[in-house]
């Protein structure tokens, strides 16, 4: 078996053996319930409010406005229920867009059943939300304007500062789901002017099922889970202190050299995606070109099936998608595809492949040995290609 080539980094990513480290004393000797009296439930405590001191300062919050979930999916639940409930009296319009992830979409279509008005943003070709198109979409009711800060399937950055300043103006709450960005390019809720922001563990090295939501002090929002006064009364659970102190360590080690990987990981993309252009006729990147995740390459490959690339890359040992984790397994072509304006074939033919802290040049080099006669070999098996190809003739 060859060696394992790792490029879908956006699904998850392998938990950092530093991060291990930090959390198995959690485990073991330390494994106290942070809500006990007795010292070993307050070495706990004291490892939760550490770990929420230490996120917080990467992303320019205040401690005690972060809160530890059980995902990314449960952040944006939170986010946008706690928001729509809490504000109801005061407007029942949210906008949101087109290319966002199921938690969030699959969230606003149960809101609309609920009494809730919905708008589902546009986007351009390369998947940018367009700010006069937000700006035009606001009411009178608006309560909550959620875009997301960078794309899973594309990796395209929308505009979240121009859109958090706006929102600001507004007075209207603004919510980013940033399970893709944080840990990849830098954030500070500050600056970027945002009110909520999700973030999940398992995209920047620490383990899958634990999240942050941050809620900027004053903001007015539900409850998420009844049950216990965990985390200031307002998620219920028994908090998951070997994951949170991972988290906190994978946060750490991803922010504080965010800019030297975020340049390295865009030099190996642009390789791997000039590589793949410039090998593979009829090939297209999806997404903007500069604006952009530093690891992400999607492309579409035309008169092919994506689920057959993938089966051919896989046995090469090559790990890569053909849309979002979540997606994959069913038919339906991915929506964020669909929106950038790509044809039903288009999306069907789109590969996405994501690196991250562990991928080296090597990886990029399989990629553009291995993909060329896959590629081409399908497309010897492809009717329409046959079709084309006489055509042309
Ligand atoms: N939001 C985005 C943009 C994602 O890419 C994902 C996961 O793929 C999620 C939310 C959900 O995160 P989690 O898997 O932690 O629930």
């Amino acid at each position: 078996m060859e060696r394992l080539v790792y490029l879908d980094n956006a699904a998850t990513t392998p938990v950092r053996g530093e991060v291990l480290e930090a959390m198995l004393p959690y485990f073991r000797e330390k494994f106290g319930n942070a809500s006990s009296v007795y010292s070993l439930g307050r070495e706990s405590k004291k490892a939760l409010e550490e770990a929420r001191e230490t996120i917080a300062s990467y992303f320019g919050a205040k401690k005690d406005e972060i809160f530890f979930t059980s995902c990314g999916s449960e952040s944006d639940n939170w986010a946008i229920r706690g928001i729509a409930y809490a504000n109801k009296n005061k407007g029942k319009h949210i906008i949101t867009t087109s290319i966002e992830h199921h938690a969030v979409l699959h969230t606003c279509q149960q809101l609309e059943k609920e009494g809730f008005e919905v708008t589902y943003l546009p986007v351009d070709k390369y998947g940018v939300v367009e700010l006069e198109t937000l700006k035009n979409a606001v009411k009178d009711d608006t309560i909550l304007i959620t875009v997301m800060m960078a794309n899973n399937e594309i990796g395209t950055i929308e505009p979240i500062k121009e859109i958090g300043a706006f929102a600001k103006e507004k007075g209207i709450v603004f919510h980013t789901d940033a399970v893709q960005a944080a840990g990849h390019i830098k954030i500070d809720v500050n600056d970027m002017n945002i009110d909520l922001m999700s973030v999940s563990g398992h995209k920047l090295g620490a383990q899958k099922g634990v999240g942050v939501l941050y809620i900027r002090k004053g903001t007015r929002i539900e409850r998420f889970m009844q049950g216990g006064a965990q985390e200031r009364n307002m998620r219920a659970g028994t908090e998951n202190i070997p994951a949170i102190v991972g988290l906190a360590k994978a946060v750490e080690i991803s922010c504080s050299s965010v800019e030297e990987e975020n340049e390295r990981l865009t030099a190996l993309r642009d390789k791997l995606i000039d590589g793949i252009l410039e090998k593979i006729p009829y090939s297209h990147l999806n997404g903007h070109r500069t604006q952009r995740l530093p690891g992400n390459c999607n492309i579409s490959f035309d008169f092919v099936e994506g689920e057959s690339i993938l089966m051919l890359l896989d046995m090469k040992g090559i790990c890569a998608s053909s849309g979002s984790a979540c997606t994959s397994g069913s038919l339906d072509p991915s929506h964020v595809l669909l929106a950038t304006g790509l044809k039903h074939e288009q999306a069907h033919g789109s590969i996405r492949f994501t690196l991250g802290y562990q991928n080296t040049e090597e990886d990029v080099e399989a990629v553009l040995k291995e993909l060329p006669p896959i590629i081409e070999r399908l497309r010897s098996m492809s009717p329409l290609y046959d079709e084309f190809m006489k055509k042309g003739e």
